[in-house]
């Protein structure tokens, strides 16, 4: 019998496999359904490590985020995993956005970011050249990774720690006794002590089959991006309008050098894991639900998140309504020609029962599992944060 057993090999489950290995607390094992690690959401993400700036003060995101960024920064530089320390810009372009900016700035210094200040104009264009804006929120512990080389030392880490990892593997079927948890795939069983569920878009699935979360499901929302051949010298985002739980459409400079625009956040109706878009039958059937039709409907009444929606769908969509809206934020020239579609992300995004978005982490534990159920951004850099929330609270549950 396998004393932890984690379903899902994205950066949350090998996070929290290294932490549970690394306080020698048993044996453990990551079941993952692809064939590699990190094919889902921690494969097809921005790369950013945030700062925590956007996060709402006393949030469980607020103070995992800022662990988290100082925990992931500190491993990668430890563990030769290119990272960029470049900071973050977030650019005002009215009065209005200028005195959001402000409260940005309150906000995210009561909630511990380090080194917050606003910048002027002069000092933005000295940092960005390309970017416009008539002043600016700088969070210069913002910073960027290369994710696959991140997942990749990840693996081989908590492979010389001693887990084991069983891919190609989807659990199907879960049965609990009083002294085990049976975990069936395609070709075997699974007997384990303790379960852990990290299944990303899958995460209401898993807990359902164990009763847990039930009020809960998951609703993919999709993340297009486009690059283009630009210059930018870290991030430049948009005042985020934080009545929504997705960010703005930003730049972003990757480890490879590439300039990325995105991502849109649009209801993915071709089902939980399919990029290519569009809509699929099974797609819908996927995503459907009481919670699914219940937060359709608030979105089509309410004038403000209805006007997100279409405008996420256009920028989707639409490139060159893309580009007009990078224009707010970036002087130079975009050909049309010169954009490309990237890959795109699924978020893996909680809604209750009432059909409201669930906006901060959401953990659930009961005496044989753990069930991280809102793994939704900034989920990467909070990863080893979230890790270490998690063993802790099973270590004072199961009294070590
Ligand atoms: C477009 C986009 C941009 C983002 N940008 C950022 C960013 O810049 N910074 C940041 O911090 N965060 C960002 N995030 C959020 C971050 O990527 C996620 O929070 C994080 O990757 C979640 O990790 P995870 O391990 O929970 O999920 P995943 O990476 O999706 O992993 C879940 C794994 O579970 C496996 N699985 C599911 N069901 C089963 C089953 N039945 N059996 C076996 N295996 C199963 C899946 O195959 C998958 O590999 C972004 C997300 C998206 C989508």
């Amino acid at each position: 019998m396998v004393d932890y057993t984690l379903i899902g090999g994205g950066i949350i489950g090998l996070s929290i496999a290294r932490e549970l290995s690394s306080r020698k607390l048993g044996d453990v094992l990551v079941i993952e359904k692809e064939t590699h690690f990190g094919q889902h959401a921690s494969g097809r993400n921005s790369g950013v490590i945030h700062s925590g700036i956007n996060q709402k003060p006393g949030t469980l995101k607020a103070k995992l985020c800022i662990e988290g960024s100082h925990l992931l920064r500190t491993y990668c530089k430890e563990n030769d995993v290119p990272i960029e320390e470049c900071g973050t810009l977030t650019v005002a372009n009215s009065n209005e956005e200028a005195r959001a900016l402000h409260t940005l700035e309150l906000a995210g210094v009561h909630a511990g970011v380090k080194g917050l200040r606003i910048i002027s104009q002069d000092e933005l264009l000295e940092r960005e050249p390309m970017a416009k804006g008539l002043c600016a929120l700088l969070s210069p512990t913002g910073a960027i990774v290369n994710t696959g080389a991140l997942m990749r030392k990840m693996e081989s880490d908590i492979w010389a720690k001693g887990v084991e990892f069983w891919k190609n593997s989807k659990v199907i079927g879960i049965e609990e006794s009083d002294d085990r948890i049976l975990l069936e795939t395609k070709s075997s069983i699974i007997e384990t002590d303790y379960l852990i569920n990290c299944a990303g878009v899958h995460a209401d699935t898993i807990a359902h089959m164990m009763g847990v979360g039930k009020e809960f499901r998951v609703l993919p929302f999709r993340g297009d991006y486009f690059k283009f051949p630009g210059k930018v010298n870290s991030m430049v985002y948009q005042v985020p309008d934080l009545r929504f739980p997705f960010l703005g459409v930003h730049l972003t400079k990757t480890m490879q050098g590439e300039v990325l625009v995105g991502p849109t956040a649009t209801l993915s109706l071709a089902g939980k894991e399919n990029y290519d878009g569009g809509f699929s039958w099974e797609g819908l059937s996927e995503i459907s639900s009481r919670n699914f039709y219940l937060w359709a409907t608030k979105a089509r009444l309410s004038r403000a998140m209805w006007s997100q929606v279409k405008h996420n769908r256009k920028l989707s969509k639409d490139p060159d309504f893309f580009i007009e809206e990078v224009g707010k934020i970036y002087s130079g020239e975009i050909p049309r020609e010169s954009i490309e579609p990237y890959n795109s992300g699924i978020r893996a995004q909680l809604v209750d029962r009432s059909g409201t978005m669930v906006n901060d982490f959401l953990i659930r534990h009961t005496n044989n599992s753990t069930h991280v159920l809102n793994a939704v951004s900034p989920g990467m850099t909070s990863s080893m944060a979230v890790a270490r929330e998690v063993v802790d609270e099973i270590e004072r549950r199961r009294n070590y």
